[in-house]
């Protein structure tokens, strides 16, 4: 298969998954804000990390989010470590609606895929990403499996497998080495 024909398969993917609004109360723009929620870190649960992940403004981003903490989609927390940071969550009302985003079909695409595959298809997408990021002077966002910045894959006392961001100096557990995070920086997938 050639380049230009993986390029197109990937853009043809985007576009099926994200065109369809189930909900016609939320625009577009409204549905990304969304979805980048669902599957942001704890880290990067922030206006700016969305600006940066949608390559928009921050003005442009903040109003999107406005509206939709004002609708009820989402609600707003202190950080436990930094009284002055704020970190946004998704409402009950928020993931409902999420269960029925066409994305799903997607999500439900890449399942289906072997696991070993399922590997690779990250590594190469997540390179990819990298590029073209590189290339236009972007962020890159990954998840933890992927990233420079993860410490730690023994197991403690307990038998339990205990990881660490290295950036964040914060222990991280299980679930989150999946979700995308703005201080992700390329580096040895986790085997
Ligand atoms: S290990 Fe990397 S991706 Fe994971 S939280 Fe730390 S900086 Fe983010």
């Amino acid at each position: 298969m050639n380049s230009r024909t993986i390029a197109e398969l990937v853009f043809h993917l985007s576009r099926m998954s994200s065109g369809d609004r189930l909900d016609e109360k939320l625009t577009t723009a409204q549905w990304a804000v969304l979805r980048y929620f669902a599957l942001a870190n704890r880290f990067s649960r922030t206006p700016s990390a969305f600006a940066a992940f949608h390559a928009t403004t921050r003005g442009t981003a903040s109003q999107t989010i406005k509206s939709l903490e004002k609708q009820g989609y989402l609600t707003r927390i202190r950080s436990e470590n930094d009284k002055r940071s704020i970190r946004l969550v998704l409402t009950e009302k928020a993931r409902s609606i999420l269960t029925n985003d066409p994305f799903e079909s997607l999500v439900r695409a890449a399942d289906s895929l072997p696991k070993n595959m399922q590997g690779h298809f990250t590594n190469a997408l997540q390179r990819m990403l990298g590029k073209v990021a590189n290339e236009r002077g972007k962020l890159t966002f990954g998840t933890c499996t992927s990233c420079q910045h993860l410490e730690g894959n023994g197991c403690n006392q307990d038998k339990e497998t205990t990881y660490a961001c290295g950036f964040a100096s914060e222990p991280l557990v299980l679930e989150e080495l999946d979700e995308i995070c703005f201080n992700f920086v390329l580096g040895k997938p986790l085997q």
